[in-house]
């Protein structure tokens, strides 16, 4: 038999003077009890060694179970012993010495340590007052089977007991449910218990037969089985919580991937057998890395945390929600959603749910989400095909913004292989394969050309010309972010010199990346450009966005101030997506807000991102900026803007993103409109 004692941490209630009271007051009567009937039991000194040995041995081999660090000995077996061989008393005193003993291991908490004290004296103290009242009630004794059941059922009660009053005592300090920790820890070694209580019972018959001596072998044999069921307990636990982290993603509970492809693999199978069919999603959260960048990882993860449980929901039962790593999640739809309308309607509602605000410590975060979906067998018959084409439409839904996209065949090869982009994108910049465009940018009023946004593209020699969707983010995770921003401004600047020679006086305007503003030598190695070109220093625009600066603010500060000093003008990009906040903008020596395209595009069928419009235009001029509005679509919008009082505006109504030559074709065309 085991005991089960508890060492508490983490809790909710404290425990109060009430209990201090209470603890102290029914150790009194214990202490008073044992006192009182400490003639009615037998003080064999070589028997009370032998048990003290083992109990305290035992309590030494002690193992941890269950979530609630519920400790399980064979300690109890000695005491149980004692409360049957020696008497109330001699119990009692063995526990209280076995608490005191085990207590210099855990150095558990007073409040914990006099609840243990309570349990292990003053239930084997009433133990063996019962025993030894039953006995005379029953005129039962040594060497009689009811003797043995008398004392079997006696073990049984009491180790029910310990259980109850010790981890019943946990529950009461966290307000858990006792019922609850029963089957979480009781439960799982209750056979090994019972067995141990029968084996109490056999040590107790071979005392009162050989005596002394049996005691002290079979107490050996006692230990050292209490000793393997604990290192049986603990290598199966641990095999549990290996093939749990083997198959869960550990932040979210999740499946993960090698879970997610175990499943798909077996829904090919059943469904080639079945020849039914199904589809299989995968699901990338959009804005997700602003939320890590700007907040913190610990904003991210909990973000994540919180995204599970509405998608498992979402998915309903007998589905299957994996996190594939980073923001990815992989989704196997219920066989109920097996046609294509079904799957893509849940597609939808997956979309809806993850856009639904999440609040983390009374921040409301919002993501959006982009979902590819491939059809088995259409797309593909067998798991890494599905993956992949699945993986092709979620990268088709996220660059035109679409929210869900099935897998068409067409996509594939403009979508570029991702592991691929890095090493190609090395060749790329030494055989000059990336392309600047530019995009003009327009006085509201005047509809004159101001300038223009350079805006990358990759000339790739097999996918054809990429655009930036499909290379930044894997560029800008490796060291070569550097090198191509620098490729960018040399071109920009080397384009803008070359108007301003041909007589227009335009201004450019470069996107930095987050790695760009960490990078001490930018300001210098921009200085030794705008030289080399000739161009002045104001003619040059470097459009960072908010978090940029939130991943390391004092470092991207200092860079921001050495740029601003040279004289170049710095806008915030996609102004309004991000979460830091005016404070923060304060701080930063910008010329130009550029309001986000997601507000501007659809700002007359919203009146929600009108208002957004108009009082950011507001909220710009009061603080002495420039405001631009990206993503005009129409001429309604321009007209709209202008009565805003908005000073700039780009977006494809006036033109979409032009190569160097068409650039300089539609300025001539534009002049010549302008002064006809
Ligand atoms: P961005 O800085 O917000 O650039 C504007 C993007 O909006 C461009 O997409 C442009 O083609 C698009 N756009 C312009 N007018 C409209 C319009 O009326 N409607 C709509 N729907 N879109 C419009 P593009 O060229 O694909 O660039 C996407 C993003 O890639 C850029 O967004 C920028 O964040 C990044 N990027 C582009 N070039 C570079 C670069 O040289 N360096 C870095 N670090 N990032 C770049
Ligand atoms: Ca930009
Ligand atoms: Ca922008």
């Amino acid at each position: 038999m085991g005991t089960t004692r508890q060492m508490d941490r983490a809790r909710v209630r404290t425990a109060g003077r009430g209990v201090l009271v209470f603890q102290l007051l029914a150790l009194a009567t214990v202490a008073a009890v044992a006192a009182v009937t400490v003639d009615d039991a037998r003080w064999d000194v070589p028997r009370l060694l032998v048990l003290a040995t083992l109990t305290i041995v035992s309590a030494f081999w002690s193992i941890e179970i269950g979530s609630q660090r519920v400790k399980v000995s064979g300690s109890g077996l000695g005491l149980m012993l004692g409360v049957v061989l020696l008497g109330g008393s001699p119990a009692a005193l063995l526990g209280a010495v076995m608490i005191l003993v085990s207590w210099l291991q855990t150095r558990e908490q007073a409040h914990s340590l006099r609840n243990n004290l309570l349990v292990y004296s003053g239930l084997m103290l009433a133990g063996g007052l019962w025993f030894r009242a039953a006995v005379h009630v029953l005129h039962s004794g040594p060497h009689r089977l009811d003797y043995y059941l008398l004392a079997f059922g006696t073990f049984v009660v009491l180790e029910a007991l310990n259980f109850v009053t010790v981890v019943g005592y946990q529950c009461f300090l966290d307000r858990s449910s006792l019922l609850v920790q029963a089957r979480e820890v009781f439960l799982p070694v209750l056979s090994a218990e019972l067995f141990s209580v029968a084996l109490t019972a056999g040590t107790l018959f071979v005392t009162i037969e050989i005596g002394t001596i049996g005691l002290a072998l079979c107490g050996i044999v006692l230990v050292i089985f209490q000793f393997l069921i604990g290192e049986l307990l603990t290598s199966k636990r641990r095999s549990e919580a290996l093939q749990r982290i083997a198959k869960t993603d550990e932040l979210t509970g999740l499946a993960n991937r090698e879970r997610f492809r175990i499943r798909l693999s077996d829904r090919v199978v059943a469904a080639k057998a079945d020849e039914a069919t199904f589809g299989v999603m995968l699901i990338d959260l959009d804005r997700f890395k602003e939320v890590n960048d700007t907040l913190g990882h610990h904003y991210g993860d909990q973000l994540l945390r919180e995204l599970g449980p509405r998608l498992v929901e979402c998915v309903g039962p007998g589905g299957l929600v994996a996190r594939l790593g980073g923001d990815e999640f992989g989704v196997l739809p219920p066989p109920s959603a097996s046609d294509p309308e079904a799957i893509e309607q849940l597609a939808h509602r997956l979309v809806a749910r993850a856009q639904e605000p999440i609040v983390v410590e009374e921040m409301t975060l919002q993501v959006g989400a982009s979902v590819g979906i491939a059809h088995f067998p259409t797309d593909g018959d067998d798991a890494n095909t599905l993956l992949r084409r699945a993986d092709i439409a979620m990268y088709s839904a996220k660059d035109g913004h679409h929210g869900v996209k099935v897998y068409e065949p067409e996509t594939d090869h403009h979508s570029v292989r991702r592991l691929s982009v890095i090493s190609d994108f090395r060749r790329a910049l030494e055989r000059d394969e990336l392309v600047v465009h530019y995009q003009p940018i327009v006085d509201v009023r005047g509809a004159e050309v101001r300038g223009a946004e350079g805006l990358v593209r990759w000339e790739h020699p097999e996918l054809g010309l990429l655009p930036p969707a499909a290379f930044i983010a894997p560029v800008e995770q490796t060291g070569l972010i550097g090198p191509l921003t620098r490729h960018v401004l040399e071109r920009s600047i080397a384009q803008c010199s070359q108007w301003r020679a041909n007589g227009q006086d335009l201004s450019v305007a470069v996107n930095l990346s987050v790695r760009n503003l960490l990078d001490p030598n930018l300001p210098v190695q921009i200085s030794n450009l705008l030289d080399s070109y000739h161009l002045p220093a104001d003619r040059l625009q470097l459009e960072i966005t908010e978090s940029m600066i939130m991943s390391d603010p004092e470092r991207a500060l200092q860079i921001v101030g050495r740029l601003s000093d040279l004289g170049v003008r710095l806008s915030v990009d996609d102004f309004g997506t991000g979460y830091s906040s005016l404070a923060n903008l304060k701080r930063l020596p910008i010329d130009e807000l550029k309001i986000d395209r997601s507000f501007v595009s659809p700002m007359m069928q919203d009146e929600s991102d009108l208002i957004i419009v108009r009082s950011t235009i507001n909220l710009g001029h009061d603080l002495g900026l420039k405001v631009i509005a990206e993503g005009v679509e129409d001429e309604l919008t321009l007209k709209r803007l202008a009565t805003l009082g908005c000073d700039l505006a780009q977006g494809y109504h006036l033109s979409r993103p032009l190569a160097p030559d068409a650039f300089t074709d539609w300025i001539a065309d534009n002049v010549t409109a302008a002064a006809a």
